[in-house]
């Protein structure tokens, strides 16, 4: 069994084996992981949850060692959590390699996690979650939560923090039209990274290009998303996305948007649940089972309609 307080203390062993029963596979483990979780439930919630998100390449793995240290240096404990539905088909194409971070990944002050390996995304979304507040009960008091640039992820990952940042290369005019719509509205903040060398000058480009195309787009009412500079790879301007993000929050506390946000991300998650378990009883359902292929059947041969024959299903439960 895993000391509840031992976790709280910060000890990474207990928060380490906490997050193996989260992410374990057998229904007892699961059972203890929740009832672990629902003791520790009022000791989370104090941390800022950080989305970062960016196409392979884009340099996030440097840009959170950076950002890390530099929050590490503000006094800061520092957990970073991945997302990746791909892992398991390119073993482990962000954080499964340690090396990655590898001055955060040694400081006592920073504690990474790669993404849970298995499983459809809805299930690696939910297993973040889980870490994250244990994380959080383990006094890490800003969380990152990296994911690959593709794919529904970044929604998931939208969905589980206080605010989202996505990072971007300098680019040109053109290229801009690429940028997918849906990104640009769940984004509150876009950080161009490689901002040095020959590409400072592109950078500023790119940003008030960026900053325009988000004055299109209608917001939250506090905050306006915005468009920083910064070089990962020489640490330089790695103290103003930090600032942002602290003001982000200040606003959203003033606004009473922080807690109420949580809220309503709280309650969505549940629904979801509720549809995902509501899906795997009908799954494993006998009588489902049994007659599925014979109420298909009758609806492709048009002796019944789908309404009637989803109905018939459903009251089997
Ligand atoms: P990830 O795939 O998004 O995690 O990207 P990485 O952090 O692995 O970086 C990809 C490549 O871009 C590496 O060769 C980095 O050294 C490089 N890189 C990352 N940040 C910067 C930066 O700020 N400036 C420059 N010039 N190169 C960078």
């Amino acid at each position: 069994m895993i000391d509840p307080t031992l976790l709280r203390q910060g000890n990474r062993r207990a928060l380490a084996k906490a997050i193996t029963l989260v992410e374990s596979k057998l229904p007892a483990h699961r059972e203890q992981a929740q009832q672990l979780l629902e003791q520790l439930l009022p000791h989370t919630g104090n941390s800022i949850r950080i989305g970062i998100s960016g196409i392979p390449g884009v340099g996030k793995s440097t840009f959170i060692e950076a950002f890390g240290k530099h929050l590490i240096g503000l006094g800061k404990k520092v957990a970073v959590l991945a997302v990746d539905p791909s892992s398991p088909v390119r073993g482990g194409s962000i954080l499964g390699d340690k090396t990655r971070m590898e001055e955060l990944s040694r400081d006592p002050n920073a504690y990474i996690r790669p993404s849970p390996s298995e499983g459809a995304l809805g299930g690696v979304a939910q297993k973040t979650r889980e870490t994250m507040l244990l994380c959080e009960a383990a006094g890490f008091d800003v969380i990152l939560v990296e994911t690959v640039g593709v794919g529904q992820s970044e929604y998931e990952v939208a969905a589980m923090v206080d605010f989202f940042l996505v990072l971007m290369i300098p680019n040109a005019g053109d290229e801009l039209q690429g940028i997918k719509r849906g990104i640009m509205e769940l984004a509150d903040a876009l950080v161009i990274n490689k901002a040095d060398g020959e590409s400072i000058n592109l950078a500023t480009r790119t940003q008030q290009h960026y900053q325009s195309a988000f004055h299109l787009i209608k917001h939250g009412n506090f905050w306006n998303p915005k468009v920083e500079t910064c070089s990962a790879l020489h640490k330089q301007s790695i103290d103003k996305v930090w600032d942002m993000i602290a003001e982000y929050h200040a606003l959203a506390l003033e606004h009473d948007a922080f807690y109420s946000k949580r809220a309503r991300q709280n309650a969505q998650w549940m629904q979801k649940l509720i549809h995902q378990l509501l899906e795997q009883r009908l799954k494993q359902n006998p009588d489902v089972q049994a007659r599925m292929a014979e109420l298909q059947a009758a609806v492709i041969n048009n002796t019944t309609t789908p309404l009637l024959a989803a109905r018939t299903i459903v009251d089997l439960l």
